[in-house]
């Protein structure tokens, strides 16, 4: 890892997790296209290895976080099975919540059988949705699984909630027309998970 380079940091009363720069996406809006002149300690030579991340995790008093959410700089489903043993280690040692914030392309990643292994340790999933349909999402996001990502990550936001907490579809407030917000919104209703208009930072 770069040498001043974060595994967790704090956010609010969250412990982000940071596991990886990597990502199938490349939106416009990615704080990633910064370069290093945003948060650029989250920027990794290396991956941190499960072992050292359980290991920053450990020495922090999780007792005085709300939360533990894997964000960071990149897609955490990138590392999905290291990031479920870094879930099944917390929830060893802690009732304290835990969020994904995803792209929700874990399935695209992984294939549909990975999504079973999230049960019993999520409590929220949270999906950027970004977008009201397909063609909108690939110009905007560019996922290198071209304009197939969009309905992938509908159907990972109904195949992963029977096995967590909660599954949060979100847009934020700026990079969306107002239409394409009620769009989103009524599509979340149809799956029957929560939507969240969230503002951009
Ligand atoms: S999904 Fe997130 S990390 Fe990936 S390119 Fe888009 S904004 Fe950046």
């Amino acid at each position: 890892m770069r040498d001043n380079a974060v595994i967790t940091y704090q956010h609010g009363n969250g412990l982000y997790v940071n596991l990886t720069n990597r990502c199938p996406n490349s939106c416009d809006f990615c704080v990633r296209s910064y370069g290093d002149t945003l948060y650029g300690n989250l920027w990794l030579d290396r991956e941190p290895t499960v072992e050292e991340v359980i290991a920053d995790i450990k020495a922090q008093d999780l007792s005085t976080f709300d939360e533990l959410v894997f964000c960071g700089y990149g897609e955490p489903t990138e590392r999905l099975y290291d990031m479920l043993e870094v879930c099944r280690f917390v929830r060893s040692v802690s009732d304290i919540s835990i969020r994904l914030n995803t792209n929700g392309q874990s399935e695209l990643l992984w294939g549909k059988e990975s999504t079973k292994r999230f049960e019993g340790l999520f409590d929220v999933v949270s999906i950027s949705l970004n977008c009201a349909d397909a063609a909108s999402y690939d110009a905007v996001c560019h996922s290198r699984f071209g304009p197939d990502a969009y309905g992938a990550i509908l159907e990972f936001a109904s195949n992963v909630k029977p096995y967590v907490g909660e599954v949060v579809l979100s847009v934020v407030d700026t990079t969306i027309p107002p239409e394409d917000i009620e769009v989103c919104r009524a599509t979340a209703e149809r799956l029957g998970v929560t939507f969240r208009l969230r503002e951009f930072i």
